[in-house]
């Protein structure tokens, strides 16, 4: 498969194409974008992620919750909190799909920096049953798309539930820039998708295979009484320079991850993650995580000499089903679904025409969370806000 020579992206993947040069289009959008423009925003970002450390203190049980997955970046961004800013922090744990690896991490930052640590496990049956639905139904971008667009939500709408409960003002996340997706999340979730949006994705309401004690796990801010106050959600990796490189190799200094391998994100992904690319690579051709590191790649924040053994090394491995690439055939095992299950049975998104304006392949934030027939209801919780 032909690659971008200077980002790694697969010709196969969105922006791909290849010029004669070997530069693939997103590479060369790259060149035309104003630079300053996005450093003055980060800018923006970086002031208003100070003040909003600087007022969450004193306010609640905590000053914030940090998602803690046991990644080299949840890791990292505790360390800082706790170390850098002095914050009174709650680390939070959603006890589902950590690998060992990650346990390994969140066992030592825990311990190194003295912070209280809440796990929340959720029902697993759920999940097993969420898995099977969206892997025999995804939609055309495919599996991780499908599934990550689900499941990450849930474990979002976890720490915020934490947070009403105890009364923390804020909640930080370890996500890298590009993560989650774009259309969700800049830097912060808005405050209509926090404070007025009901999270629970229609289709798996309208599936019928899910229970309502199921369906209420997702984060329904119209669950509170009026004039509850709901944290704000930052993801301050957008804001503060990224370098992934350098915070693999930070949090092995400083004890939070024994080893550069466990502190690779190869080690610390969710083990179902494998299944999802297995099922990517079958039907796109290339890994769906290749445009996330590529662009990091492109921007500078990510080694172009680690990723072009790593990224080979993994789908190689996933591929063939061996070594960590065992975790397919272990999910498959799981989930009780054979190989010819996982099929796409959806279009990708919106279609281009049906939303001027907007590039094909983009599903705007309430297409997918927001049921036209619970009008009633958002109109109800714009005038709590
Ligand atoms: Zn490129």
């Amino acid at each position: 498969m032909r690659r971008c020579r200077r980002c790694l992206l697969p010709e196969a993947a969105p922006a791909g194409k290849l010029d004669a040069h070997g530069i693939c289009q997103a590479c060369r959008e790259y060149e035309q974008a104003d630079l300053e423009a996005e450093e003055l925003a980060r800018r923006r970002r970086v002031a208003d992620l100070e003040a909003a450390l600087a007022a969450c203190r004193g306010q609640g049980e905590y000053d914030c919750l940090v998602n803690l997955s046991g990644g080299k970046d949840s890791c990292y961004l505790l360390y800082r909190l706790k170390a850098e800013y002095g914050l009174n922090v709650l680390a939070f744990t959603t006890n589902m799909n950590v690998p060992p690896a990650a346990w390994e991490n969140i066992r030592r930052t825990i311990e190194r920096l003295d912070v209280p640590h809440l796990v929340y496990t959720p029902p697993r049956e759920f999940y097993r049953k969420l898995y099977r639905y969206l892997l025999q139904n995804q939609e055309g971008r495919g599996a991780v798309r499908t599934v990550c667009y689900v499941c990450a939500p849930l474990f979002e709408g976890y720490a915020l539930r934490v947070a009403v409960e105890k009364r923390i003002p804020l909640v930080v996340a370890g996500y890298s820039p590009g993560q989650p997706e774009p259309e969700r999340m800049m830097y912060e979730f808005s405050r209509e998708l926090i404070c007025r949006t009901d999270w629970t994705p229609p289709e798996l309401r309208a599936s019928g295979l899910f229970s309502r004690q199921e369906l209420a796990l997702f984060w329904n801010p119209l669950e509170y009484p009026v004039g509850t106050p709901f944290p704000r959600y930052l993801a301050p990796f957008h804001a503060w320079p990224y370098d992934q490189a350098e915070i693999m190799r930070r949090v092995v200094e400083l004890g939070l991850a024994a080893t550069r391998r466990t502190a690779s994100p190869v080690h610390s992904n969710c083990p179902v993650n494998w299944l999802l690319m297995y099922s990517d690579l079958k039907h796109l051709g290339y890994n769906p995580y290749a445009p996330e590191f590529s662009r990091l790649i492109r921007e500078g924040k990510a080694s172009r000499s680690y990723w072009r053994w790593a990224g080979r090394l993994a789908d190689w491995m996933i591929r063939r089903r061996i070594f960590l690439g065992r975790e397919v055939r272990r999910s498959l095992a799981w989930l009780g679904l054979r190989e010819q299950d996982l099929r796409i049975t959806r279009l990708p998104g919106a279609g281009p025409g049906e939303c001027p304006g907007v590039q094909p392949g983009f599903v705007p934030v309430q297409a997918l969370h927001l049921p036209p027939s619970e009008g009633g209801h958002q109109l109800e919780a714009a005038q709590r806000g």
